[in-house]
């Protein structure tokens, strides 16, 4: 039997002690620092804009003395300059890729990729030397899927591209190459679930799974209970974005996300920029050290906190506790934080629906809210699935909403999760 609970993909690093990582990071930031100083125009015009100068950085404190880098100042950046705002320093041979993520943005992918980030959260999701994994991202245009793939390589574990889409495929890929690992969204590998048990398959013996890599979108507990369950083996995501890549991943004690050590990540006060305390919630701020698209304390729109005691895995970074939801969706409600990831878990209960908004309106100066649902099917009671999930959400969210059934497609794709449309004047 492989052993999936314990090691490391980098004893050395991920050992550290806490001055040894303050030190390591110490070096590898005013390493990237002056890089980009001397080679990236828009990294020298923010150093510009608050008159200073790489050495002002000594150390990881100073950092929040550079201003803060958000998704729409890389949009429009790239909107000037075209095509990756001048962020990125080229080498003289090219890049290898040219990735093309929502918003739209451009990146560029390096010749060799070195960054083994993401191979850390693999290896501490269980996969290993050997394994076949089914890497069900999408590897059209955004990074993320080649990212795992190229890590699959460091870990010498065989790749299927699978790609996503096509249930029956997957399930026949899993059962015809006896595939040991599966990466994708945790949503996804529901639905294969779902559809194997359709298939009257028997979960444990005609899939082969021993480990599962999950991302790319919040994961309630619920939703992981169950997959556990089901599956009988642990499932753990990982956690970053295309900007800025590996922020965290959960190892099996599950107590939070480990940071890699090749990231430095501030928790700040979405207002001021300025880094809080351990354990207070706040906006995740990321600083790679990408030599070709280096970004400085780029906004993620998440929040979470950090978490400092020990973990038992022997893992000595610190961690990010659960992601709390996105800056621009925390809504207030009669003085109530709805966060989307509450609505989310409430919503899991019910399996019926496929799709959901909250929308939040204002008369006679009173909040009103709305849920609008869409099922996956057709039901007979639809009266009493109102009353049930009315109160539902009067107990857990703590608001009184009204619960509408629009029609399939009644919910546009990319909808807001939470659409906020009251205007305060
Ligand atoms: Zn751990």
């Amino acid at each position: 039997m492989i052993d999936r609970r314990h090691g490391y993909y980098n004893e050395g690093q991920e050992t550290m002690s806490k001055e040894k990582r303050e030190a390591y990071q110490g070096e590898k930031l005013s390493e990237i620092l002056m890089h980009g100083y001397r080679h990236s125009k828009a990294i020298r015009s923010g150093f510009e804009r608050v008159g200073l100068k790489p050495d002002a950085i000594r150390d990881l404190k100073d950092l929040e003395k550079l201003p803060i880098t958000k998704k729409p100042d890389l949009v429009n950046a790239q909107k000037d300059t075209l095509p990756f705002g001048g962020f990125e320093v080229l080498p003289e041979e090219g890049v290898r890729r040219i990735y093309v993520s929502p918003g739209p943005v451009y990146e560029p992918g390096e010749w060799d990729y070195e960054d083994f980030r993401w191979a850390q959260a693999l290896f501490a999701c269980g996969i290993r030397r050997g394994d076949i994994a089914l890497n069900t991202f999408n590897y059209h245009l955004t990074p993320l899927a080649l990212m795992l793939d190229e890590s699959l390589r460091m870990l010498k574990a065989t790749v299927v591209p699978a790609g996503p889409g096509n249930i029956s495929m997957q399930i026949n890929l899993m059962r015809q190459l006896r595939a040991t690992a599966y990466i994708g969204t945790p949503s996804f590998l529901m639905a294969i679930i779902e559809a194997a048990e359709g298939m009257h398959l028997d979960l444990k013996k005609d899939l082969h799974l021993q480990a599962t890599f999950v991302g790319a979108e919040m994961f309630p507990e619920s939703l992981r209970q169950k997959l556990e369950s089901k599956l009988a083996l642990l499932v753990r995501q990982g956690y970053g974005t295309v900007d800025v890549g590996c922020l965290g991943f959960e190892c099996p004690e599950m107590k939070g996300m480990h940071i890699p050590e090749d990231v430095i990540v501030e928790i700040v006060d979405t207002e001021t920029g300025k880094e809080l305390e351990i354990g207070a919630t706040g906006e995740i701020v990321a600083t790679n050290f990408s030599k070709v698209f280096p970004m400085l304390r780029f906004a993620t729109g998440d929040l979470s906190y950090l978490i400092e005691e020990p973990c038992a895995c022997g893992r000595t970074s610190m961690r990010l506790g659960k992601i709390m939801g996105r800056t621009d969706q925390v809504t207030k409600v009669w003085g109530i934080f709805i966060h989307p990831w509450q609505v989310d878990e409430l919503m899991a209960r019910f399996p019926v629906i496929a799709n959901y908004q909250v929308v939040v309106t204002r008369k006679d100066y009173k909040d009103e809210m709305a849920i609008y649902i869409e099922l996956k099917e057709e039901i007979g009671d639809k009266i009493d699935l109102k009353r049930r999930l009315e109160k539902e959400v009067r107990e857990t969210l703590k608001v009184i909403s009204d619960v509408i059934f629009t029609a399939k497609g009644g919910i546009p794709d990319r909808a807001k999760k939470i659409d906020d449309r009251r205007i305060w004047e």
